[in-house]
């Protein structure tokens, strides 16, 4: 029984199991993940619309007019110009990005970093990157701003600065909440401001976030940066969420992480 209690007690202290597939972690480089889980994580690749960055299920989908967009930008016109969605929104980078986010596993911000250092496109010009912020109360509870660590990251090989004090989020939307869109996007309006707006006149900014979802959030905030005169606003995220028939191929068993968390929920 003491052996018992001694392994959960280890288990708590030292992360000694890959956190995806549940294989004791050895000499493992990448904290919490084995090398293997994390060699599975692969950059999306194919067919996309150019600007949300949506893989299309048809190869054929750009092949013809490769300014071809899908329905969602075509209707909705979003204002960021494109978007640069490194990695598919999957296990392991999935539970990778829920560690480092809700569970505070800062010692990841280097390991993701390198993920979309890997992954930045050729023919991406910015002038300043801006973190998508963190209103204050979730800033305090969380301590850090996982944007802002990626754009730290990224901000030395693209020789550009990071603005972290002008975008500030002034209204705390709660995203566990899920709302239909309309009140999602009722809730976003006026929810960024810009601090100092002088400073983004004829800038092309890239927004940097963690992971891209719907979208609204980014496209809040491109559209006040646009409205206080920038130039350009483009979106870099380190992941983005995939129709479930457009998952790139991979031989990973489902989480044992997410199946966990499905238990505890
Ligand atoms: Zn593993
Ligand atoms: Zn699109």
């Amino acid at each position: 029984m003491l052996a018992g209690i001694f392994r959960q007690a280890s288990r708590l202290l030292l992360p000694s199991d890959c956190t995806t597939c549940d294989q004791p972690l050895t000499d493992d480089p990448t904290p919490f993940f084995c090398r293997q889980c994390w060699g599975h994580i692969r950059p999306l690749q194919g067919p996309a619309c150019p600007r949300c960055h949506r893989p299309f299920a048809s190869p054929s989908a750009t092949a013809y007019s490769p300014t071809h967009e899908c329905h969602d930008c075509r209707t909705r016109d979003p204002h960021y110009t494109q978007v640069w969605a490194a990695y598919a929104y999957s296990p392991p980078l999935q539970d990778a990005i829920a560690l480092f986010k809700y569970r505070g596993k800062v010692a990841l911000a280097d390991s993701l970093g390198a993920l979309l250092v890997q992954a930045l496109p050729r023919n991406l010009e910015t002038d300043l990157l801006m973190p998508v912020p963190l209103h204050p109360n979730r800033l305090r509870r969380r301590e850090f701003n996982q944007s802002l660590l990626l754009a730290d990251r990224i901000s030395p090989v693209l020789h550009r600065p990071v603005s972290y004090r002008n975008l500030v989020r002034i209204v705390d939307t709660d995203p566990q909440i899920t709302l239909p869109r309309s009140a999602r996007l009722r809730n976003l309006r006026k929810a960024f401001a810009l601090r100092a707006p002088q400073e983004v006149i004829g800038k092309r900014v890239l927004l940097i976030d963690d992971v891209f979802t719907t979208g609204t959030t980014v496209n809040e905030c491109a559209r006040i940066l646009l409205e206080s005169g920038a130039q350009d606003v483009a979106v870099l995220a380190l992941a983005r969420s995939v129709d479930a028939g457009m998952m790139p191929d991979s031989s990973l068993p489902p989480s044992a992480f997410n199946q966990r968390e499905e238990l505890r929920a």
